[in-house]
């Protein structure tokens, strides 16, 4: 029986190996492995693809919100509004900084922040809202932008999900203050390694993060503030400057396997995952819900189908925060999301007789 993996990080090197070799090699020969001009022609064309002013690259998606954090100048005492149904990074980054985070709950139609229930979680100490466009749906960004501007609020978008994405034909990354990525391997635009970037209108932003990630400072030996060492190196930037010209056609691959599971699973007593009227989805990840997870994985597992879960543990139930009093938080939705999520195989390189193997795999098991 053929194993159908989650997803083939390696097929996206197979696919263009010549041109990543050639990208690889360029950057070994030239001896410069830093801040150089593979990261510098990246963050152009990256900001350019997503349509903000400013690029900047960082170490990861991690230190792109705890970067964009501190360059508008959140830290202790404040608080930022958090989905509670996120991976723990988006809620790390706020920590790290000193400042709280406020998690709202999300709408179980778009796995996102929920616009609705925002108000009631602002007080005189919030900052800043920080959505994620959590397994590629962007997030309401009209409705959040709004109620930010009315508060006076900074938003912060976690993107690390949805590169290539749009919110009513915008690119996301270049809506409100900042938007972080994360390059990591498994994203739908992933690096062969860790790595980063924000992306912003606001000079004053991009210049902070710039000099940041880089000791704090402008000038070698000139350190104008405590800086940090967050760099995208040049390998990693020459292969997201290879890999960023198939992004779009890779995505167009991912809504595919989309589309066709959306038509095939409508009898499979799941709950499946919608695209609002206005978003334009890149399908990071197709997540169904339901309450019989536990059997249903197993039996595809049993058929060769890898599956996994995102997340089992909402931040707020992780020990990481038994010590605060998010542990005692009541979010039902959190919760119950948490027992439901489970995640199919999708990707770029998911073949037809793949996606037959998990369709027929998964209409065999709601049988049982
Ligand atoms: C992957 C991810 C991050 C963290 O990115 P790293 O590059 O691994 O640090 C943050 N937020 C979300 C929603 C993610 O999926």
């Amino acid at each position: 029986m053929h194993t159908v993996k989650f997803l083939d990080i390696g097929a996206t090197y197979r696919e263009l190996k010549p041109e990543i070799d050639e990208a690889v090699a360029r950057v070994l020969e030239s001896g410069w492995y830093l801040l150089g001009a593979e990261l510098e022609a990246f963050e152009a064309e990256y900001a350019a693809y997503v349509g903000a002013k400013y690029c900047v690259g960082v170490g990861n998606g991690l230190e792109a919100l705890q970067l964009s954090l501190l360059a508008m100048g959140i830290g202790p005492g404040n608080e930022v509004i958090v989905p509670s149904h996120t991976y723990i990074a988006t809620w790390l980054a706020v920590s790290q900084v000193g400042a709280k985070p406020v998690p709202v709950e999300v709408s179980e139609d778009t796995f996102n922040l929920d616009p609705e229930l925002l108000e009631t979680a602002i007080t005189p100490s919030t900052r800043a809202i920080l959505p994620v466009h959590l397994y590629g749906h962007p997030a309401e960004m009209d409705q959040i932008l709004t109620i930010a501007h009315k508060h006076g609020l900074r938003v912060l978008s976690d993107a690390a999900q949805a590169q290539g994405a749009r919110y009513k034909n915008k690119r996301i990354g270049g809506m409100g203050d900042v938007t972080a990525w994360s390059f990591y391997p498994g994203k739908n635009l992933g690096a062969f390694g860790d790595a980063g970037a924000i992306t912003t209108d606001d000079p004053q932003i991009a210049d902070r993060v710039r000099v940041w990630r880089n000791y704090g400072s402008r000038v070698k030996y000139l350190n104008e503030y405590q800086g940090y060492n967050s760099r995208l190196d040049e390998i990693q930037a020459a292969i997201l400057r290879v890999k960023l010209k198939h992004l779009d056609d890779w995505n167009a691959r991912r809504s595919r396997v989309a589309e066709r599971y959306q038509h095939a699973l409508t009898a499979a007593n799941l709950t499946l995952p919608t695209a609002s009227d206005w978003a334009g989805h890149v399908w990071h990840l197709y997540v169904v819900c339901t309450a019989e997870r536990t059997r249903r994985q197993a039996h595809l597992k049993s058929m060769g189908i890898d599956t996994l879960i995102h997340y089992p543990i909402p931040p707020h139930r992780q020990q990481a925060y038994a010590q605060t009093d998010l542990k005692s938080q009541n979010l039902p939705i959190a919760e119950s999301l948490a027992e439901r999520v489970l995640s199919l195989p999708i990707g770029p390189h998911l073949t037809e007789a793949e996606q037959d193997q998990v369709i027929k795999a998964i209409l065999d098991g709601c049988q049982k």
